[in-house]
């Protein structure tokens, strides 16, 4: 396809697409392509160029067009984007996918690509547009660790926040803060969650709430999940030192369950720490396991089989909690705050509160409820047999170093009865 064309076609797709939603036009140009020309010869260039082709196409998702401009040159339209990040979401899946060599006749072939992405109607309606803008975006993608860039309209802004976290993440600048979860009849400290935080010099504090749906929008998840895993597990080996039966919570991204090797890279890092995986407890959302449920099956059940613990986070919030409930394996549930803030006020909550926790009995499963932020909710939660309980009353989350300082420390306020 020459130009002329590729514009006339990219013209048709998007005027066909209607005015809603993001539209993405990705260019992309195959690297080192003067060597493989001197090694492998002009008839080489054509079969690597198939290839590559070939390996594109199935990086793409299904809804994805490709396009294919000169020998080494590639043009794709992602449809029904979020915004401008998650294109890097389809730039990152293309640089992982050329990490492997190319195989041509019985040779291997390595090269990369290099990935710039514009998107409608942000930063043009027309092809013509949206090419040129691409074409900006790729002197910054050629100079850039991850081969990829997103034009940005009105020039280069002073904050890149995917090169930012990026690099937050990769520096380890990222910390684990812990929140401690009470269990109700022992009225003692038993586990902590993990929460990541990120304090950026010129961002200030970013809640998670903002980067994690950008993670996992541009392919980053992957690195902060290992990144929070080995963080969690560290503190808590630091932990145990005070107390030795401490349990550890992580949230754990749907957007890792398809990585090969989760479980074995999950065992070694254990043995990093000298954690045993029945201290561990994978948090997991409802919206995680229904993204692709066949395949959060197989690795629930591989965690669980594993001896992991598993919970059900933010319970009660989704559109199928029953039928995930039985459909997956876990052992913990825990019940969303949005059920527990009113608690002592709605009294529609404790009715409600009792069944979900008599129901999680049955199926054997351990409760924790969230957001306790009273001492009469604490209460009434104990009396309805909950099982564990979380929330700013009981503590905020806190750095690490200093949640570790704090074990041990009895709060008089926590004990039975109020106190
Ligand atoms: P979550 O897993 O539901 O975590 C609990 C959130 O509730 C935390 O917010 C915590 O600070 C907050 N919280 C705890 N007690 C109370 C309370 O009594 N009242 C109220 N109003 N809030 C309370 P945070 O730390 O901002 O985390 C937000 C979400 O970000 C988490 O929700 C979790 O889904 C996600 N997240 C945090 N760290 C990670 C991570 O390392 N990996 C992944 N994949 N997700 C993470
Ligand atoms: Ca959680
Ligand atoms: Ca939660």
């Amino acid at each position: 396809m020459n130009r002329t064309q590729l514009v006339e076609t990219l013209d048709s797709v998007l005027s066909a697409a209607g005015p809603d939603g993001v539209t993405g036009v990705m260019l992309m140009r195959l690297q080192r392509i003067r060597e493989l020309l001197q090694v492998y010869g002009y008839g080489g260039g054509d079969a690597i160029g198939d290839e590559a082709h070939t390996r594109l196409r199935g990086l793409l998702r299904p809804c994805d067009r490709l396009y294919r401009l000169g020998e080494f040159e590639f043009v794709a339209l992602l449809p029904g984007l979020h915004d401008g990040n998650h294109a890097l979401l389809a730039g990152n899946r293309v640089r992982r996918g050329f990490q492997a060599p190319l195989r041509v006749g019985d040779t291997e072939v390595m090269t990369s690509v290099i990935t710039a992405i514009a998107v409608a109607p942000e930063h043009g309606c027309t092809a013509t547009a949206l090419l040129r803008s691409a074409e900006y975006a790729f002197g910054r993608a050629m100079r850039s660790p991850d081969a990829m860039a997103v034009h940005m309209a009105g020039g280069e802004p002073a904050l890149v926040p995917y090169g930012r976290l990026r690099e937050a993440i990769t520096g380890n600048r990222l910390e684990a803060w812990l929140q401690p979860i009470l269990d109700l009849r022992t009225r003692r400290v038993s586990a902590a969650e993990s929460l990541s935080r990120w304090h950026d010099p010129e961002l200030g504090q970013v809640p998670p709430d903002r980067f994690i749906p950008m993670a996992e929008r541009t392919g980053l998840i992957s690195e902060l999940t290992w990144w929070s895993i080995n963080a969690s597990l560290r503190q808590l080996a630091s932990a145990r030192r005070r107390k030795p039966a401490l349990g550890i919570s992580i949230n754990l991204s749907p957007r890792v369950f398809g990585e090969p090797g989760l479980v074995e890279h999950l065992d070694s890092t254990l043995q990093v720490w000298g954690v045993e995986p029945e201290g561990v407890t994978l948090e997991v959302t409802e919206t995680a396991l229904m993204e692709d449920p066949a395949l959060s099956e197989r690795l629930l059940r591989r965690l669980c089989d594993a001896g992991f613990g598993v919970a059900f986070d933010d319970f009660g919030t989704g559109y199928s909690s029953l039928a995930y409930l039985k459909r997956f394996p876990a052992t913990e549930l825990k019940i969303d705050r949005s059920f527990i803030q009113d608690l002592p006020r709605d009294p529609r909550s404790l009715p409600l509160v009792q069944a979900i926790i008599d129901l999680a009995h049955r199926l054997e499963l351990t409760v924790v409820a969230e957001g306790v932020e009273d001492a009469e909710t604490l209460e009434l939660l104990a009396a309805t047999g909950c099982d564990h309980a979380q929330g700013f009353f009981i503590q905020r989350p806190q750095p690490a170093e200093e949640f570790v300082r704090g074990l041990g420390a009895t709060a008089g306020r926590l004990a039975a009865g109020g106190g």
